[in-house]
């Protein structure tokens, strides 16, 4: 057989490319710009293997092409709500993903969140970047102390967990968690986490709500206005997940009016705009999806898509295959 021919839809670590080069006719997109919709299509009809990432949408309209020669959607990134994964179904195209390699990375920046939302971390920076910071004084941008305090994780799976192993033994928190299912007892007892079978009682106790479920129809503004109107008025939001998986708009309203005490996302519904209603807020800090943005974990990412092609093209079974 030829090589097989595949398209990464945006610029990988070089040394992963260089890799794929190897046993593939790689193509790369040089401008690193998010392919438009017609060119996803017209990739399905082009290539053997699609790579697609959490800027690409790839819905029935781009899978439903006559004439599709791919047959296996190499997904860069553990999560795949932006991958229309039932008609993949009905198709018989092949989805993976790359688990496990960026639990740890996005873990740290849940940390990262709390802690720089707590503490006051942005607003700080700016004081000091914008020249007006005159000295300690013992009232300076006082926050809220992290240590010992209530985190409620939404969502218990790699991430989750690690997030609430950090939070326990490095900072003392009490950790309850929400999902449909329980834990084995071993993993509870490591990472020091009780289940709560009930969301809005989690919502209730917790003074760190931070979510760590999948984006899609399921989890979509699974914090909604409601449910923010439940969280302790001294309580903070983080969210590493999926930007769908909160109501912004909801957000935006108790951030303005103060009805919780702050936020820290790295996610938005509609990427990468963010609202300039949210960019005016100083309780809220805003990163770039920078989760799994460590140049260890991004190699790591690619070589697992690799690892995934290399089991598909060699008539095994992809270990990473969600679809
Ligand atoms: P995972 O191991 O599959 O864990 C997902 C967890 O969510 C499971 O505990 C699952 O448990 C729970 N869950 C699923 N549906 C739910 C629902 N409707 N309500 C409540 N909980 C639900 O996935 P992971 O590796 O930890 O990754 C989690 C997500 O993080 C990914 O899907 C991705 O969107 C996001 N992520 C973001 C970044 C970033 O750059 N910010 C990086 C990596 C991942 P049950 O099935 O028992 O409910």
């Amino acid at each position: 057989m030829d090589r097989p021919k595949i398209l990464l839809t945006r610029r990988w670590p070089k040394s992963v490319e260089k890799h794929l080069t190897e046993r593939y006719d790689v193509t790369f997109n040089e401008t690193d710009k998010p392919l438009e919709t017609s060119e996803l299509r017209d990739a399905m009809l082009h290539f053997d293997a699609v790579c697609p990432t959490v800027s690409d949408r790839v819905g029935g309209d781009i899978l439903n092409v006559i004439g599709r020669r791919a047959k296996i959607l190499g997904n860069y990134g553990v999560g795949f709500n932006h991958i229309d994964v039932e008609t993949c179904k009905k198709l018989g195209i092949v989805v993976t993903n790359t688990p496990d390699v960026l639990t740890d990375c996005t873990a740290d920046l849940a940390l990262t969140l709390m802690l720089m939302i707590a503490r006051r971390a942005g607003e700080g920076e700016r004081q000091l970047r914008a020249r007006s910071w005159n000295g300690w004084r013992p009232t300076h941008l006082l926050g809220t102390k992290v240590t010992g305090k209530t985190l409620g994780l939404v969502g218990f799976g790699r991430i989750g967990q690690a997030t609430a192993a950090r939070a326990h033994h490095g900072f003392g928190m009490r950790i309850v968690y929400y999902s449909r299912h329980r834990a084995a007892p071993e993993v509870e007892q490591t990472t020091g986490a009780t289940h709560c079978p009930d969301l809005d009682d989690l919502i209730r106790q917790s003074d760190f709500i931070s979510l760590h479920c999948p984006g899609g129809p399921e989890t979509r503004h699974l914090i909604n206005e409601e449910r923010i109107a439940k969280m302790k008025p001294g309580a903070f939001l983080i969210n590493t997940a999926r930007g769908e998986v909160v109501d912004e708009t909801a957000l935006v309203d108790a951030l303005k009016h103060n009805r919780i005490a702050g936020a820290g996302l790295d996610v938005y519904e509609r990427e990468p705009d963010v609202p300039n209603a949210m960019i005016a807020l100083n309780n809220v800090v805003l990163l770039p999806h920078l989760g799994s943005a460590t140049t260890e974990t991004r190699v790591e990412m690619g070589m697992r898509v690799a690892r995934n092609l290399d089991a598909y093209f060699d008539g095994k079974e992809p270990p990473d295959r969600v679809v």
